[in-house]
């Protein structure tokens, strides 16, 4: 790993940050939906991003890895300014794992091609190589045994559980997750939270847009409110649950606590 010089100050990423956001604004036409975003994640934290509906929480996630291109502002990715105009969008979009709430998986392939086609597009892995990535990383989320079956014959959580390997397979030095267990019946979001819990463990730096406080709680290392396109509260999770210091932090809080 290559380390670069930057000159601390508001136009440098900070040195020791996965993730950078300066001043991060986003409009969609008129509509101005990100205000003015700040705030950093450190390698191998877990920062976990709550709000309303329509606060701007998945509009934040798609900047970072350019699905949507930020109006102003700047955000870095490991020290790299993914907003310069001359960035290498494939490069930085494959150092960074997202998973969607919807899991995305191709339907028409094996569990297993799921999990290699990338790595051998655009990893450039040789066919074995690949599979014994995609078989370790299986076995990581518990799916060893489900390497033959389509998507259709899994589970939501299994499903969720393979885009998570499938993400983890290209070796990326960060993962993005968007409500990763909202769309899944209940009895099956505590297997998901278990493998994001197992991938915080091990030092993976993670964003995560979510509504399970207790995942917030006990895996977080920082807790961001977001309201109207703005970050309102941010802190110790715990604290945050706790002791809300705004209004519109405690009035969500009160809903979904
Ligand atoms: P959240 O994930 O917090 O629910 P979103 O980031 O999805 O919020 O949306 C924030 C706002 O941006 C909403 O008002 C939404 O309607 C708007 N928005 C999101 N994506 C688009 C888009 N592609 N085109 C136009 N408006 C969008
Ligand atoms: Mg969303």
């Amino acid at each position: 790993m290559t380390t670069t010089e930057t000159t601390p100050g508001p136009t440098a990423g900070r040195a020791d940050a996965a993730i950078d956001i300066q001043d991060l604004h986003k409009y969609f036409g008129s509509n101005e939906v990100l205000k003015g975003i700040d705030f950093h994640v450190d390698r191998g934290q877990v920062v976990c991003v709550i709000g309303p509906s329509g606060s701007g929480k998945s509009t934040l996630l798609r900047c970072v890895n350019l699905l949507e291109t930020p109006t102003d502002g700047r955000i870095f990715v490991e020290g790299v300014e993914v907003t310069d105009p001359d960035v290498d969008i494939d490069k930085v979009r494959s150092r960074i794992g997202m998973v969607f709430q919807q899991f995305n998986l191709f339907p028409h392939m094996t569990v297993l091609k799921n999990l290699t086609v990338a790595q051998q597009k655009v990893r450039k892995r040789p066919a074995a190589e690949a599979v014994e990535v995609a078989r370790r990383n299986l076995e990581k989320v518990g799916l060893s045994d489900k390497e033959n079956a389509y998507p259709a014959h899994l589970s939501g959580g299994q499903q969720q559980r393979a885009a998570i390997a499938r993400a983890l397979s290209m070796d990326p030095e960060l993962m993005l997750f968007d409500e990763p267990t909202s769309a899944l019946d209940p009895e099956l979001v505590g297997d998901v939270l278990a493998v994001m819990k197992d991938l915080a463990n091990e030092g993976m730096t993670m964003m995560v847009v979510t509504h399970e406080m207790g995942f917030a709680r006990e895996v977080g290392d920082k807790l961001v409110f977001m309201d109207g396109g703005v970050v309102v509260e941010e802190g110790v999770p715990s604290e945050v649950l706790a002791n809300p210091q705004h209004e519109r932090t405690q009035a969500f809080l009160s809903k979904v606590l």
